[in-house]
């Protein structure tokens, strides 16, 4: 039986992990500052710990498998580990600048301590979840032409203090590899989204905020888009991001890193849009944004930069994937789910 470690399993992405390689037929271990928010992991996983991957002595013991004759014995090394925690969140937590020390310290920390213990610990492999926000700003000034191919990424330029963080980690992985022979994949995710992640509290991304503010609408109104809403994003819908990780985690020789995302490009209005249609109400979209924004929510208006979308050329060509899911579809499932959140919550208050 294969083993794998899935690190950040109480969050979105890596909840989603759980449940798939669980249904592989592997042994499953989550860690996670808390439990999932949807998903039972008694469910999905063989064993879930709560603790915080900053604690050195908690990821060196964390990182040796179960002995697979004795389940206390740990002494074996995993086959898979896949590195999704980081302290992150929507635009709201990443671009107002309000928690740059905590992004920036403790996801940083966290990989810190995954590096060295996975290598003294001789893990076979690990998963490191980059993101396309380590892009530089210069190449994404042009709603309809940004330059996210993988080469582009230097000279650096991140707009945020998180996408300074993953370009920090991404290197450290890749010196681990260069020096000590570490097995690393990294993937760079661009917007990834589906039933099952957050979408209230400040944490929740584009997709899943847009879906709740329609969710809560009624007909006749309007929702409010943060923004000019001419920013473009592409989106990947969940399922998809799983098997792109795990076709780059399991090719033999391919590391990256590699741009995981969609090359369907929409603006923000274009998303709010979708997400309205898949509601089927009667709304009307309010942008807001300079002043008037600044004055209601006591910060600047974050938007992120203009453009962005996913390049797969290199995917394409190295691991045979490419997204096929229409946003369209990923995001009548996605709205369909929050919609049902929204009112059980309802019901709940
Ligand atoms: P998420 O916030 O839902 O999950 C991250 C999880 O990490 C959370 O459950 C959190 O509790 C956990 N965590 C944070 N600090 C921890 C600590 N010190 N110890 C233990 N657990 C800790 O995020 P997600 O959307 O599932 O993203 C997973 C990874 O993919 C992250 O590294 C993220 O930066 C990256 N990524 C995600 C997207 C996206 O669109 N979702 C895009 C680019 C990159």
């Amino acid at each position: 039986m294969k083993t794998a470690l899935v690190l950040g399993a109480g969050g979105f992405i890596g909840g989603a992990m759980c449940k798939r390689l669980k249904k592989e037929g592997y042994w499953v271990r989550g860690v996670d500052l808390k439990n999932h928010e949807f998903i039972n992991m008694d469910e999905v996983v063989d064993e879930f710990i709560v603790g915080d991957l900053r604690d050195n002595d908690l990821v060196s013991r964390i990182i040796f498998a179960p002995n697979q004759h004795s389940l206390g014995d740990y002494k074996n090394s995993f086959d898979e580990v896949y590195q999704f925690a980081a302290d992150m969140g929507g635009a709201e937590f990443v671009f107002t600048g309000m928690n740059d020390a905590d992004i920036m310290h403790n996801s940083a920390l966290v990989n810190l301590n995954i590096a060295k213990h996975a290598l003294e610990k001789s893990v076979k492999r690990v998963f490191y979840s980059s993101s396309a926000c380590m892009y530089p700003e210069y190449n994404q000034k042009d709603p309809a032409n940004p330059l996210c191919s993988e080469e582009s990424a230097y000279p650096a330029q991140p707009d945020s203090e998180y996408g300074w963080e993953k370009l920090f980690s991404e290197r450290m992985f890749m010196a681990f590899a260069k020096n000590h022979k570490l097995d690393v994949r990294i993937g760079r995710y661009h917007n990834i989204f589906g039933p099952e992640g957050t979408w209230r509290g400040g944490r929740e991304k584009a997709p899943a905020a847009l879906c709740r503010k329609v969710a809560e609408a009624s007909d006749g109104q309007s929702i409010e888009v943060w923004g000019p809403g001419l920013q473009t994003r592409s989106f990947l819908y969940i399922d998809e991001c799983l098997e792109a990780t795990t076709r780059l985690m399991r090719h033999k020789d391919f590391k990256g890193p590699v741009n995981i995302g969609s090359e369907e490009m929409v603006s923000i209005n274009d998303l709010a849009t979708m997400a309205i249609k898949a509601s089927k109400k009667n709304l009307s979209i309010h942008n807001i944004q300079g002043d008037v924004f600044e004055i209601k929510y006591g910060f600047p208006c974050p938007i992120g930069v203009m453009g962005r979308n996913s390049d797969n050329t290199l995917i394409r060509r190295k691991l045979k994937w490419d997204y096929e899911m229409p946003l369209e579809s990923g995001l009548q499932l996605t709205y369909d789910w929050i919609e049902s959140q929204v009112k059980n919550y309802k019901g709940e208050n």
